[in-house]
C-alpha cells in the first residue's frame, strides 16, 4: 500500500462497473474507497436492466392471458394494479441495492455516500463540504444519464419525462407518446402497451433499431405494429404543449403537422456520459466529443493514475461489459493477472415482445469486413404459437464468412431469444463454425433446434 495516499484505490461511483472493479481491489488486500451519489446498484439495479425486466415481464402476462384461450383456459375477471406492482418492484429492487453495500462492506471498502468531484489527479473532494481525500488511483464509473434536447431545440420538453422517472409512476396513463428508436424506446414501448397504454412511438429515422442487423429491425418494427403500438416514423417532435383535457394533459406537435393529445410523453433519445460536474479538467482527463472519457484498451485515460470504464467510456453501453472492464481494470491493477476486455462478439438482447437476441456482426457489417458472406434464415411460426393464435413469426439467421466458414453473426427474434443468443454467444466466442452448427444434434422439440438445421 501506498504511504503517500489515503487510499490506493478511489472509485467514483457504485453502479457495474465501480462495484465490481472496488470489490475485486479490495479482495487482493488494498485501500479501497467508493464513492456514490445516488444509490448502491446504479443505473442497471435502480432504474435500468433490472426493474426494467420486471416491467417487461408484467406487460407480458396480459399477452399470456389472451394466448391461454388456445390451450383451454378462461378467465373470468381481469385487473391489474400498477401502484401493488411497482411497489414490489421497489422492495426488489433496495433489497439488492443493500446487497451491492453490503458486498462493498465485507470487501472491506470504505463508502462514501455523497457526489466525488476531481480537484486534481490524486484528489478528491467529497460532498459539499470541503472534505478532501487522496488517492493513487482514481476509477472513473459514473455511468451515463438520460439525454433529452434543451428547452430551445424542442419547446415544452421539460413537460416530459425519461426512463428514469418511468420507474416512478405508480399510476399508468391511458395514452403515452414516447419519443426514440433505441433498445430503451421499443422496449418502453411494448411494455406501456402490454399493460394496456394507447402508446404511439415517434422516430426520427426510417426503422428502430439502428446498427441492429436490417432483418431483425424488419421484424421489430412490425412486431411493435403488431403490438397495437401506433409507430410514427421520419418524423420529429417539435412542440410538447398543456392540454385541457384531464386525461390526456399534453399536446405534441409532430413535424408532420400532426398534433397527438396523451396522457405521458416519454423522452427516450439517448443517453450522455456522466461527466457533466465531475471535474475531470481539473486533471487534464481528455473528453471525447460526446463528453466521454477517453480511454485505451485497457480502460486507461491519457492520466496515466486514472482509468474508467462503464457507460462513461461510451464504448458498449451494457451492464454486463461494464463489470467486465471494471473487473479486468482491478484484477490487471491490483490483482497481478493483467488482461482486456475485448468487445468483439457481446451477445446482447432486445428485450422487445417478442425478444431479440444478437451476437457478432449485422450481415451489412459482416460484407463490409469480411467481404463475401453466406447468409442462412428462416422465419416460422413456433409450434406453441399455432395453438396460441399469436401471429408473429420466429426469424433466425446466421452470417457466415464465406472464407473459413467461421459464424460472424447469430440474430434471432422469438420468444426466449436472450436465453438462447447466451449460449449460443459461447460458441460463437471460440470461434464455431457453420459445419459444427451442422454436426450439432437438435433437442426436439424446441424453437431454438432451427439453428442447427438450418440449410
Ligand atoms: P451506472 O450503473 O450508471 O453507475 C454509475 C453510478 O455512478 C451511478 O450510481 C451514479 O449515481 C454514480 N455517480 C455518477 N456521478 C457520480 C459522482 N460524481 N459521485 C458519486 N457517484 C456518482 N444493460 C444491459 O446489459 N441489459 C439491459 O437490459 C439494460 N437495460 C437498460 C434499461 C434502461 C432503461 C437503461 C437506462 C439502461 C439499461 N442497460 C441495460 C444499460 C446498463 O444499465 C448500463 O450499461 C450499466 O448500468 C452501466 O454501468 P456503469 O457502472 O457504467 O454505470
Amino acid at each position: 500500500m501506498s504511504e503517500r495516499y489515503d487510499f490506493d484505490l478511489f472509485v467514483i461511483g457504485a453502479g457495474s462497473g465501480g462495484v465490481r472493479a472496488a470489490r475485486v481491489a479490495a479482495e487482493t488486500g488494498a485501500k479501497v474507497a467508493i464513492a456514490e451519489e445516488y444509490r448502491y446498484g446504479g443505473t442497471c439495479v435502480i432504474r435500468g436492466c433490472i426493474p426494467k425486466k420486471y416491467l417487461v415481464y408484467a406487460s407480458d402476462y396480459g399477452k399470456k392471458f389472451k394466448e391461454a384461450a388456445g390451450y383451454g383456459w378462461t378467465f373470468k375477471e381481469l385487473s391489474y394494479d400498477h401502484n401493488m406492482f411497482m411497489n414490489s418492484v421497489a422492495s426488489e429492487v433496495e433489497r439488492l441495492s443493500q446487497i451491492y453495500r453490503k458486498n462493498l462492506k465485507n470487501a472491506g471498502v470504505t463508502l462514501y455516500d455523497c457526489k466525488a468531484t476531481i480537484i486534481d489527479r490524486h484528489t478528491i473532494e467529497l460532498g459539499e463540504e470541503d472534505h478532501t481525500i487522496s488517492a493513487q488511483k482514481i476509477l472513473i464509473a459514473t455511468g451515463g444519464t438520460p439525454w433529452r434536447p434543451s428547452e430551445e431545440s424542442l419547446p415544452g420538453v421539460s413537460k416530459s419525462i425519461t426512463s428514469n422517472e418511468v420507474f416512478d409512476l405508480r399510476t399508468l396513463p391511458s395514452s403515452v407518446v414516447l419519443s426514440g428508436g433505441g433498445y430503451i424506446a421499443v422496449e418502453f414501448a411494448h411494455i406501456f402497451a402490454g399493460l394496456g397504454v394507447s402508446t404511439t412511438l415517434v422516430y426520427r429515422g426510417e426503422k428502430v433499431l439502428k446498427r441492429f442487423d436490417e432483418e431483425i429491425r424488419d421484424e421489430v418494427q412490425e412486431n411493435l405494429t403488431k403490438a397495437g403500438i401506433h409507430v410514427i416514423t421520419q418524423t420529429d417532435i417539435i412542440e410538447i404543449r398543456e392540454n385541457s383535457d384531464l386525461e390526456h394533459p399534453f399536446m405534441v406537435s409532430l413535424s408532420d403537422g400532426r398534433q397527438i393529445e396523451t396522457g405521458l410523453v416519454v423522452m427516450a433519445t439517448g443517453r450522455a456520459p456522466n461527466t457533466a460536474g465531475l471535474g475531470c479538467e481539473n486533471a487534464g482527463i481528455a473528453l471525447g466529443d460526446n463528453g466521454e472519457v477517453k480511454v485505451d484498451k485497457t480502460s486507461r485515460t491519457n492520466i496515466d493514475n486514472i482509468w474508467a470504464v462503464g457507460d462513461v467510456t461510451d464504448r458498449v453501453q451494457l451492464t454486463p461489459v461494464a463489470i467486465r472492464e471494471g473487473h479486468a481494470f482491478a484484477d490487471s491493477e491490483f490483482g497481478g493477472k493483467p488482461w482486456n476486455f475485448e468487445h468483439e462478439y457481446i451477445a446482447t438482447a432486445v428485450f422487445s415482445q417478442p425478444e431479440v437476441g444478437t451476437v457478432g456482426y449485422s450481415e451489412a457489417d459482416a460484407r463490409k469486413l469480411f467481404g463475401d458472406v453466406k447468409i442462412f434464415r428462416t422465419k416460422f411460426r413456433s409450434m406453441k404459437q399455432i395453438l396460441s393464435g399469436d401471429d408473429s413469426k420466429v426469424m433466425m439467421k446466421l452470417v457466415v464468412n464465406a472464407s473459413d466458414d467461421r459464424v460472424v453473426g447469430v440474430h434471432m427474434v422469438g420468444s426466449d431469444a436472450a436465453e438462447i443468443i447466451q449460449m449460443i454467444g459461447v460458441a460463437v466466442k471460440q470461434g464455431v463454425t457453420k459445419a459444427d452448427f451442422d454436426r450439432t444434434c437438435a433437442v426436439h422439440p424446441t424453437v431454438a433446434e432451427e439453428f442447427v438445421t438450418l440449410r
